[in-house]
Order: C-alpha cells, then structure tokens, then sequence
C-alpha cells in the first residue's frame, strides 16, 4: 500500500472535503493500485506550493478503490479513472465498506439500551410514589428513581457506571 501525495486545485477542495467528489481522472505516471492512499493538498499556481510547506497545511486522505485505464475507454491515452472512498483509520480501506467500526458501534447499542431499561424502571419507581403516602417510603422511591436516571445518564454520556 502507497501514499500518493497529490495536488489538488481548490476550486476541488470543497466537494472533495464533504464527500461529493469520488473520482479524479490523472496521469497514469504513478503506478497506482487499488488500496494505495491518495493524500491531496490543495495547491495552485497561484496560492504557492503545499508541498513546500507555505500556506496550506491541511490534507485530505482517500483510498483507491477501483482504477481505469482509460486507453483502453475511449479517453486519452496515458490516463487513469481512480474512484476513491473515505480511508478507515484502523485497517486503511474503504470505510464505507469495512467493518472496523462494528464494535464500538455495537458496545454503543448496549449502553443505550441499558440507559433505556434503567429509565423504564426510574419510571416504574415514580409510579410508586403516588400509592404511598407514607413519608419515608414515597422518598425513598424518588431515590431510588434518581438513581436509574443518574444511571442512565452516565450510560448515555459512555462514562463508568
Ligand atoms: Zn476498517
């Protein structure tokens, strides 16, 4: 797997940054391979070379997830199609398409429906509190809610309970 550093014009920069833009027709002079990371800087004549470490500092990374060659479709020959996808930050692929997020995501779902059982029984103890007129035990109850609801807060806010 390469990182190709590239430039990038920053009239592109925009659609490129949120995702609209998933494809770049190049010069085919780099030996691209699918999975090789494209890191684009944008850059003109005008602005003054990223590269050269002036002022553009930022980059925006992409995986290469498919290539044509375009002598072969009718384009000039010499270039290349690269369509490209967000690159995950554990394996280095498509995160659109691996699976790497799974786990937190699922240890996420468990947490919220944890805080919801907890809610559902803060609810149950307020329900209580009105059969009571008893002092103690109506206090007691609202206690007992306040503590589910502290529960389920912490639950939701993904902090140790
Ligand atoms: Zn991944």
């Amino acid at each position: 797997m390469k990182v190709h550093k590239l430039k990038i014009d920053p009239m592109f920069w925009g659609s490129l940054v949120i995702g609209e833009k998933k494809a770049e027709i190049r010069i085919n002079d780099r030996d691209y391979k699918v999975g090789d990371i494209l890191e684009f800087y944008p850059f003109s004549i005008k602005g003054g070379s990223v590269l050269g470490g002036s002022m553009f500092k930022e980059n925006e990374r992409r995986v290469i997830t498919h290539i044509v060659d375009c002598g072969d479709w009718g384009l000039p020959v010499g270039y290349c199609m690269l369509s490209m996808a967000p690159v995950c930050h554990q394996c280095h692929g498509d995160s659109t398409q691996c699976q790497c997020a799974w786990p937190a995501m699922q240890k996420k779902i468990e947490r919220i429906e944890e805080a919801k059982h907890e809610i559902e029984q803060a609810a149950e103890y307020i329900g209580m509190v009105s059969n009571h007129t008893e002092d103690d035990t109506a206090i007691h109850f609202v206690d007992m809610a306040r503590e589910k609801a502290e529960k389920a807060v912490k639950l939701l806010e993904g902090k140790g309970v």
